[in-house]
């Protein structure tokens, strides 16, 4: 990087390029107000200039990553400020060139047009390794042309929980965009947090998100839909060079195969969704992205009792659609659209009908391996574990059942014991911290889940192996700690008083998530009632 003053030499370790820009066709209206955009990728935009950011929180990991300075506690507070001032879009360094991108959506199942970064600014992407590159995105840096009737804002809770989220998933070992920091911007943002015409003033806030590309599908559908065919040549023969170079731009095959891999990443991302009980909330098409990456972290939750109906999202809550259970399908529905999307180049109806079925068996087969390994078997033996795991997810939605502790717990379940145990509550002990109610007042119940666990148990003894070994197995897919809905609202309730360092502490217990961490034992636990109902705990809107 040239011309850097003296002030910013720390930052000298950014390699900055702009390849995005580059490469594809921009809005040619320099001016920045809301509009459609046509025959472009994006729009140039500066990114507004805040009067006070402050830098609140910041990820070492990726931080050294980028070649910036990973301790903040190390630099002084004029360095810090300048941090702030730049991942806040108040300073733009030399060889930076923000822009907003153009793209569509399926919104709830319905063609949205055109919607684009409303309030997300990509200041550039910087090297990460010998052939990475990561996109540089402020989330809340100012409005864009894509903006429609909102403000390019974004406030501090939803910040904090995009930020938490993001290093938290990363951290189980979810594909993911990541964040670098947070920083608050010292301006106010309106906000009805509950549409209740109550709208009230909050803090503004900035997230630098980091992914090597924050493409989703539809940048694609758009300009089908708009029978563009040129521009999404152009924008798909970029994405195949840029970020699947073993397929080759302009050919058809590989155009299909592009497809086939988009749709198996994103059956790997289910799956790991479902893993570890992550609910995203809104999964419209403008939220899916095109490397299988978690992206846009807004009304999403937490499984806490497992239900596959669950939805932490309050816009949601009559239709479900993005509920817990429904993911992996409404996943391969949005495919369904980015293959109609991809229709113009590749004019074979059927082989994209082929692939878009064979996500199904893809999704399966993936699924089946990760639900062998969270109950602790070597594989997964077709008919009669699916037949064991049914039975078990009927009793986990029987009466409210902690998914997380109980998969966690389910380790500790002796399966040797088995056929001498005569009694069901000496197989059920383990697992008694995963409920929210007392099983035991439930007679029938505690049969059912006993005759369940003699089976679960007779089952791993079917190739006996050091209880050690299950355990490790287990241990390594079921986190003890996860991003607990009223965890994060607790961080964000201290900050919004001024307080920050819970964020610190809770990024630090998701760093080792599958680790026992006994100094955080509090963190792994259930639920606690007065989080039951509580706004941000259990509903969200979009509204952020
Ligand atoms: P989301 O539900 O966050 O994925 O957003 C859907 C669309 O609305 C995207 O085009 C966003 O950029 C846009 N959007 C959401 N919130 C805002 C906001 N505060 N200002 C401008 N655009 C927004
Ligand atoms: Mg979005």
């Amino acid at each position: 990087m040239t011309h850097l003053p003296a002030s910013l030499d720390f930052l000298a370790g950014l390699e900055i390029s702009n390849r995005f820009v580059d490469a594809l066709p921009a809005d040619p209206l320099n001016k920045n107000y809301a509009r459609q955009v046509t025959h472009a990728c994006y729009s140039r935009v500066a990114p507004k200039q805040f009067k006070a950011p402050h830098l609140i929180a910041w990820s070492p990991e990726l931080a050294e990553a980028m070649g910036l300075p990973a301790h903040i506690q190390c630099i002084d507070a004029t360095q810090r400020a300048e941090l702030a001032q730049v991942f806040s879009g108040s300073r733009l360094l030399p060889g930076m060139q923000p822009y907003a991108m153009c793209y569509g959506g399926h919104q709830f199942g319905h063609w949205a047009g055109q919607l684009g970064d409303g309030r997300a600014i990509n200041l550039c992407e910087v090297s990460t390794g010998a052939q990475e590159r990561q996109v540089i995105q402020l989330k809340g840096a100012g409005p864009t042309p894509y903006s429609r009737s909102a403000d390019g804002f974004a406030v501090l809770r939803s910040s904090i929980r995009e930020w938490l989220c993001s290093e938290a998933m990363h951290h189980l070992g979810v594909p993911t965009t990541r964040a670098l920091s947070l920083v608050i911007t010292g301006e106010a943002v309106v906000r009805d947090m509950f549409y209740d015409g109550r709208p009230k003033a909050e803090l503004g806030a900035v997230v630098c998100r980091v992914a090597p590309s924050f493409l989703r599908f539809g940048n694609y559908e758009i300009f089908t839909s708009r029978g563009d065919i040129p521009r999404l040549r152009q924008l798909v023969d970029f994405t195949l060079a840029e970020h699947f170079p073993h397929l080759a731009p302009g050919s058809q095959a590989d155009y299909l195969a592009f497809y086939r891999e988009v749709c198996e990443r994103t059956a790997a991302l289910m799956v790991e969704w479902i893993r570890v009980g992550f609910v995203h909330g809104v999964m419209n098409t403008d939220n899916m992205s095109i490397l299988g990456l978690t992206i846009d972290y807004g009304p999403y939750g937490w499984l806490e009792g497992y239900d596959l109906e669950w939805t932490p999202n309050t816009t949601d809550a009559q239709g479900r659609r993005y509920a817990y259970g429904q993911q992996p399908q409404i996943a391969q529905w949005n495919l369904a659209q980015l293959g109609n999307a991809l229709y113009p180049l590749v004019e074979d109806i059927e082989a994209l009908q082929e692939v878009f079925s064979s996500y199904q068996q893809c999704y399966t087969s993936l699924w089946q391996e990760m639900i062998a390994r969270k109950l602790g078997f070597p594989a997964f033996e077709a008919n009669s574990d699916l037949d064991l795991f049914m039975r078990l997810e009927t009793l986990l939605q029987r009466t409210e059942t902690d998914m997380t502790l109980f998969f966690r717990n389910l380790a500790d379940v002796d399966v040797t014991q088995a056929a001498d145990a005569q009694e069901d509550l000496a197989l059920i002990q383990p697992l008694l911290e995963s409920y929210y109610g007392n099983p035991l007042e439930d007679r029938s119940y505690l049969a059912a889940m006993g005759a369940w666990l003699r089976d679960y148990c007779q089952r791993a003894q079917q190739a006996p192996e050091p209880a050690l070994a299950r355990r490790q197995r287990m241990h390594a897919v079921n986190p003890r700690y996860v991003l607990r809905n009223y965890l994060a609202q607790r961080a964000i309730d201290l900050a919004e008083r001024g307080d920050y360092a819970e964020i610190e502490t809770l990024l630090d217990v998701m760093r080792q998530p599958y680790a026992e961490q006994p100094e955080y034992a509090d963190y792994a636990r259930k639920r606690p009632e007065w989080a039951r109902d509580r706004a941000g705990c259990s509903m969200l809107s979009c509204s952020s």
